[in-house]
């Protein structure tokens, strides 16, 4: 292997530049979920050129899917000229809300230095853009190769992926028969690479009490003092408990390296009225949200099942403690050996083009590999791209321009080490 995929990859610097600002234009936020159709026809216009064969697929019935806003995605494929392996390149072209404290333009693309601002410019349309890069630079150079390449463009992954990478494994566009090796560009930094990510357990708790008049809460039932009861569960017993159990996933940041778990909400008794005077009234319900992550060393009816006998125990202890749990969503957690054909291929990439190891890392939140994983059945998946983690969600977003390119010759060089046996 010489250099020459790694000059032809630096040299598109301007294309690089330019496919970014066309993509951070299209906003494509999420909610509502707008201008998926838009974004993906613009993809169409990249690719088509380059011989890949473009599918727009709506996901049909989807949660988030309306014809107001229908939750669009592409799945480009370009055929080799022999028989070999599948690489796929997923990204997500959903972005956030803008939210407040911008400097910048958040549609507008500006440039200073080496930086491109934007919503999405880091999580995750650098990314995209330096896939694309990656891409035309081998197309370019061996447009004789074995097997096939895949990009993809999907919906709805910042609100969970089911209008997007969870519809396509659904349908088979992720079946290990028609694909063999994934590598999502979502910013986790161009020298590490994120094998996986923590599970998630989603759920609703209700305390129940009685109403009754304020003045005499004695002949009522007060949902919000049992649900006291069990905050302080969780602040005595549950929390440090999650805390000490330590899992051998490398996510990042340290903190997040054992279970952890955050409420979400709380709401109990009766709305005050428009001008603040409560409502006199013993609150006969109580609720809260929990967010449990949990790792790969867990399962997940052990999850549930945990915070089911912490209820159960006050519930046979404590004098009128009633409740009920709702679970809201889950997601397994996932993790990709570092033995795998990608994770391999990938590390030496990054040895070649940038003279080092890489880290492994895992998320300590989930992303698309959860669906590729689950219901597409395929473990051969990682995370690898451009942009700092941190910076995705905030105000002023950006992308490094060197560091789409530094990652996208690492992606031309994986596909040089995947596709020309
Ligand atoms: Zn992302």
């Amino acid at each position: 292997m010489d250099d020459a995929i790694l000059h032809r990859t630096e040299a598109k610097r301007d294309r690089v530049i330019a496919l970014t600002q066309d993509l951070i234009r299209i906003p494509t936020l999420n909610p509502p979920g707008q201008f998926y159709r838009d974004i993906c026809e613009y993809l169409v216009k990249v690719l088509t050129p380059f011989n890949f064969e473009c599918k727009l697929i709506r996901a049909d019935g989807a949660p988030g899917d309306s014809d107001a806003f229908p939750r669009w995605n592409i799945v480009a494929r370009r055929e080799g000229t022999r028989a070999g392996p599948c690489v796929h390149f997923n990204s997500h072209h959903d972005v956030v809300a803008v939210g407040e404290g911008w400097t910048r333009d958040p549609f507008g693309g500006e440039i200073e230095d080496d930086k491109i601002f934007g919503r999405g410019a880091c999580d995750m349309k650098g990314g995209l853009a330096a896939s694309i890069i990656a891409v035309e630079a081998f197309l370019e150079l061996y447009p004789d190769f074995a097997g096939a390449i895949e990009i993809s463009a999907t919906a709805d992954e910042e609100s969970g992926g089911y209008g997007g990478v969870a519809y396509l494994a659904q349908k088979g566009y992720f079946d290990p028969s028609r694909v063999q090796h994934v590598i999502i560009p979502e910013p986790l930094g161009k020298d590490r690479i994120c094998l996986g990510h923590r599970g998630g357990w989603w759920a609703e708790i209700e305390t129940k009490g009685e109403i009754a008049h304020g003045s005499m809460p004695f002949l009522g039932n007060c949902a919000v003092r049992h649900m006291g009861a069990v905050l302080e569960r969780f602040e005595h017993d549950l929390l440090p408990a999650l805390a000490a159990r330590m899992t051998d996933m490398p996510v990042v940041p340290d903190g997040a390296r054992s279970s952890t778990m955050n409420i979400n909400s709380i709401h109990g008794g009766q709305a005050e009225s428009y001008d603040g005077l409560p409502a006199h009234c013993v609150p006969d319900s109580c609720r809260i949200v929990i967010d449990r992550r949990f790792i790969i060393e867990e399962n997940i009816e052990d999850v549930s099942s945990e915070i089911e006998t912490l209820l159960e125990n006050l519930k046979d202890t404590r004098e009128g403690f009633d409740y009920e749990l709702q679970e809201v969503n889950r997601v397994i957690p996932s993790m990709t050996p570092k033995t795998a054909p990608v994770v391999q291929t990938v590390a030496a990439s990054i040895s070649d083009v940038m003279g080092k190891h890489p880290s492994y890392i895992a998320s300590p939140g989930s992303y698309d590999q959860k669906h590729i994983d689950r219901i597409g059945k395929l473990k051969n998946c990682i995370a690898y791209g451009p942009g700092e983690l941190e910076l995705a969600h905030k105000p002023d977003e950006w992308i490094g321009i060197t560091d789409m390119i530094d990652s996208a010759q690492v992606m031309a060089r994986s596909l040089e080490r995947l596709l020309l046996p």
